[in-house]
């Protein structure tokens, strides 16, 4: 009986889902192509990061790397510069390990089955779904946070979403959704005039707003159904989380599910889903030192399989909350260093750590005498050459750890030397 009307749910929420779609998604510059490499690169830039924020980088990746060939061949300093303040750079060092696979393995075309897809480095299940039902049209469920919200709220979903068995009751739903959108089309071929109307006035009769725009694109997008209907349902559902069904202060009024969500009718949207708690905040403190010696900048090389792996920094260590910044700067650079006012503080975060990072600036030379340990680590990796003395026409081409390149630009912006080209 539950699972009836379940499916009857589902069915109706579908054709709203698509309507909706059809006449507010966002003109993006990802789905303007049915290119999986181009989607998929989308897709990783996308997680953890707004949209706002990952045009400027998919437009500037995908003129560099305009394909999995150029990826494969890639130099590992231009990804990193290329993905620069993205943060969680494994991800791109993920994505050219599957480049090289398809090449290899695929003969550089996308693999189109799910479980090829899933099998490639750095793509998990949802980064999967998300290609082969965008790009391809399978109808292969995705799930993320926005999605997790939407169908939660609407399924009236209970329990932790972090919780294993929430997860895949939310995984179930999604499939039977994007399952529904691909059955849909088969129905959608026998539309006419008057089924067109009732759609029409059952998807977009909660929108009060842009009603013209609505009902002028959704006549277009029905011929779209038939081809991406899959594709279609799934962005329609990121999009709502995005844009309509926020964490905070959903638009309750123009959602296009509105009749079909329990959350809604029961007076729950605030309750659901059930987040659990928090994970608390730890605060940390680095000292950090920009030293010149003439027109050059000391920079060292962070080493692989850590956090910024690959990145460049200036010399710095974490400190005690409460230490003195200046004292612990010229321990850093012992009995030899002179170490000036700070030059500034930076704030940033990094998953559950609040990091402030003192700068001070510093005049010398490295020279042997000086023993504090980092510093020793410092020659040692310097020797390596990991670490540089470089002009600030070469600093500029180096991927820096985000709080570091803020360092940059205002060494840079205050010596108007360089500029970031960005
Ligand atoms: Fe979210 Fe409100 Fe729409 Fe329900 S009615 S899906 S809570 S925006």
């Amino acid at each position: 009986m539950k699972e009836k009307s379940e499916r009857r749910k589902t069915r109706r929420i579908v054709p709203a889902l698509l309507g909706w779609f059809a006449a507010h998604a966002r003109d993006l510059p990802w789905r303007r192509t049915r290119d999986a490499y181009a989607i998929w690169v989308s897709e990783v830039m996308l997680q953890q990061t707004q949209v706002k924020t990952v045009l400027p980088y998919w437009e500037r990746w995908m003129k560099a790397m305009p394909d999995v060939r150029a990826l494969g061949r890639a130099r590992s300093r231009t990804l990193h510069k290329l993905w620069e303040g993205l943060g969680y750079y494994t991800r791109v060092r993920n994505m050219q390990k599957a480049a090289r696979l398809i090449v290899a393995q695929h003969g550089g075309k996308f693999p189109q089955k799910f479980e090829e897809v899933l099998a490639l480095p750095g793509i998990g299940r949802y980064t999967a779904g998300a290609i082969c039902s965008i790009a391809f049209n399978h109808p292969t469920p995705i799930v993320d946070g926005n999605v997790a919200r939407v169908l939660a709220r609407v399924f009236g979903v209970e329990g932790e979403v972090r919780d294993k068995d929430v997860r895949e009751r939310l995984w179930e739903l999604a499939g039977e959704l994007v399952g529904e959108a691909q059955n849909f089309k088969l129905r959608a071929s026998n539309f006419n005039e008057t089924s067109n109307s009732k759609l029409q006035k059952e998807t977009t009769a909660p929108l009060t707003t842009d009603t013209a725009q609505s009902r002028g694109s959704f006549h277009v997008s029905l011929f779209t159904y038939h081809a991406f209907g899959c594709s279609h349902l799934n962005q329609s559902l990121m999009e709502l989380g995005a844009l309509v069904c926020t964490p905070k202060g959903p638009r309750c009024e123009v959602c296009p599910v509105a009749t079909n969500c329990v959350a809604f009718r029961e007076g729950r949207v605030e309750e659901l889903p059930v987040m659990g708690a928090r994970q608390r905040t730890t605060q940390r403190r680095f000292v950090a030192v920009a030293l010149q010696r003439k027109g050059s900048f000391f920079v060292q090389q962070r080493p692989g399989g850590i956090v910024n792996g690959h990145l460049w920094e200036f010399p710095n260590v974490e400190v005690g909350l409460r230490s003195n910044g200046r004292r612990e700067a010229k321990r850093m650079l012992g009995e030899n260093g002179a170490v000036s006012e700070p030059f500034c503080t930076i704030k940033h975060s990094i998953t559950r750590y609040r990091i402030t990072m003192e700068v001070f600036r510093a005049r010398g030379e490295l020279t042997n005498e000086w023993g504090p340990p980092s510093l020793k680590l410092w020659r040692t990796s310097q020797t390596n050459g990991d670490g540089k003395w470089l002009r600030p026409e070469q600093l500029r081409r180096l991927p820096f750890a985000s709080a570091h390149r803020k360092v940059l630009e205002k060494l840079l912006g205050e010596t108007g030397k360089l500029k970031t080209g960005k």
